[in-house]
């Protein structure tokens, strides 16, 4: 095979062939993945799940991660925080032409590791060559099915006054991790991105909480974007402890230089959940025996007061409105 992608790669002919036995087969193949126009699965109980996105982080490998181990996080999660087992991918991706064929299959290696730790398959795929400069690297975009366990009715819209609120482990670290993989501010520190996939910390909690309300994954716009739109959506108030909420000292760090609220800054491995009070202890002890969620905390709890407002006391005991969330700061982050 050559060295970089070209546009024969994307024609269909048999460049196109030998990319997809030699690079995706090795690395994401299942006995559902043919050759044939769709896959063919049985067909699951119950009531099924889907979700899509599209993935076009720059740069496309930073600390913790790379745009594949993402594009399956991204939508594993979206399906889990519906209370869904996923079970089935699909990955479409436009390469430009002149990308290198080692870097894909780096791409391909880590999406192929992560489906195996979140236990769903990847059972069709397309792959378009772009030509120089139509698009930047690579662009991926997942679908993703699963399947939800009767009785689990999670939505935005389900937070009720009292709910406690649990975020899984300290925010902010994938877009403080993006921002100094940019190397715009010339600060050095070691920030790893959480992007994980979270299916198995969703299952554990349901297990103790099977009436849990809301879950969301607090991508693109943080975990303070997730509170807002909770609000919203269920008509509700929420207070938050600024002290409760966990963020990493190197996230403290970076955020305190450059004057950004981690809140607001991106995770990829972090959800924010809505449970009722009582279940609200067992839901962090079962949160905290599952690999990515070890940080879980409560930050806080609905109210039905200050409706569509998150109000955020501070760690001298003021209270202060967390700020609407405001204008994207950082492009292209997942
Ligand atoms: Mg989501």
């Amino acid at each position: 095979m050559s060295d970089v992608i070209t546009l024969a790669h994307g024609s269909g002919g048999r460049k196109t062939s030998e990319l997809i036995a030699e690079l995706f087969k090795k690395n994401l193949g299942n006995e559902y993945f043919t050759a044939d126009d769709a896959a063919v699965m049985p067909k699951p109980e119950g009531r099924i799940a889907m979700s899509t996105d599209g993935f076009i982080v720059s740069p496309w490998e930073f600390n913790g991660g790379n745009i594949g181990k993402l594009s399956i996080c991204g939508t594993v999660n979206d399906l889990a925080c519906m209370g869904a087992k996923p079970l089935y991918l699909t990955c479409s991706y436009i390469v430009e032409e002149g990308f290198p064929v080692e870097d894909l299959e780096k791409i391909a290696q880590a999406m192929g590791e992560t489906c195996r730790k979140a236990g769903v398959k990847i059972v069709a795929g397309d792959t378009k060559v772009a030509g120089k400069g139509q698009v930047d690297k690579v662009f991926i975009t997942t679908a993703g099915v699963g399947v939800i366990a009767d009785g689990v009715n999670l939505s935005g819209a389900n937070a009720k006054p009292g709910d406690k609120i649990i975020v899984t482990g300290d925010v902010g670290r994938h877009g403080t991790c993006i921002l100094l993989a940019r190397d715009e501010y010339g600060i050095e520190a070691d920030v790893k991105s959480d992007c994980a996939p979270l299916w198995d910390a969703v299952e554990a909690v349901l297990a103790v909480c099977p009436e849990m309300h809301v879950i969301r994954d607090a991508t693109r716009g943080g975990v303070g974007t997730v509170l807002y739109e909770i609000c919203d959506q269920s008509g509700v108030g929420i207070d938050i402890s600024s002290e409760a909420v966990p963020v990493a000292p190197e996230v403290r760090g970076v955020t305190g230089m450059l004057g950004l609220e981690p809140l607001y800054l991106a995770c990829e491995g972090t959800m924010v959940m809505f449970c009722p009070a009582e279940y609200a202890d067992k839901v962090v002890e079962a949160l905290k025996q599952t690999e990515h969620a070890k940080g879980a905390a409560v930050i806080g709890e609905v109210t039905a007061e200050n409706k569509g407002r998150v109000v955020m006391t501070t760690s001298i005991g003021g209270k202060t409105y967390l700020p609407q969330p405001g204008n994207e700061l950082l492009p292209r982050i997942c």
